[in-house]
């Protein structure tokens, strides 16, 4: 009898790795006492595959301040599973090269279209406040933008009659992942294009016919 080791369910995958010999590699869901776990897979048996799929892990820990357990899969330390949030995670890790330094990044960005610089600044009750950093005509508009544009990307909620608040759904901080959805905000409409473009590459690719 064949034992096929249960990986649980792929959410996101990434068809061609640009940093490693095009191999594909899939994010993939469980749970166990402690909540949702996610696990990164190729099944590639390419020599450094392995090494590769240890990078893109890393990458996830700094870029999403997640934790990984004994058994080598990954999960926030609140234990929810963060769906959108975690597939933006996962594909962000994998354009991270496999030696290139990586640091989490800043809770401030510049919002080009404006020119102002958007800030999110977390409470102690989780509530991630944003703020741009001059009053302007028009800041207030791209403020909530930014607002709902994470909202939208990290599945977080908006605090009511406040526009320029959310917070995650399990009421903990989460800066490390706030700043890798933070950078793509502003342009909340090309992103959620470009997550629909790979759910349906995910759809076509099955396992057979990755390498
Ligand atoms: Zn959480």
């Amino acid at each position: 009898m064949t034992r096929t080791l249960d990986i649980g369910g792929r959410i996101e995958l990434l068809p061609m790795d640009a940093h490693f010999c095009d191999i594909s590699i899939g994010l993939y869901r469980q749970e166990n006492a402690q909540g949702a776990v996610f696990r990164v897979h190729t099944y590639s048996q390419r020599e450094g595959a392995r090494v590769r799929i240890d990078s893109v892990k890393r990458a996830m820990r700094v870029l999403g301040g997640m934790e990984e357990t004994p058994e080598g899969l990954l999960r926030f330390p609140c234990g929810a599973a963060h769906l959108l949030a975690v597939k933006r995670l996962f594909l962000e890790a994998c354009k991270q090269g496999m030696d290139g330094e990586v640091s989490a990044r800043p809770l401030t960005i510049l919002d080009k279209k404006s020119g102002l610089h958007i800030s999110a600044t977390v409470g102690s009750d989780g509530v991630y406040q944003i703020t741009a950093d001059r009053e302007e005509s028009g800041a207030e508009r791209r403020v909530r933008l930014v607002a709902g544009g994470l909202a939208k990307l990290g599945e977080l909620e908006k605090v009511k009659g406040a526009e320029d608040r959310v917070r995650f759904n399990c009421g903990a901080a989460h800066d490390a992942l706030v700043g890798v959805l933070l950078v793509r905000a502003p342009n909340v409409r090309s992103v959620l294009r470009e997550l629909e473009q790979a759910a349906n590459r995910g759809v076509l690719a099955a396992p057979s016919t990755q390498n």
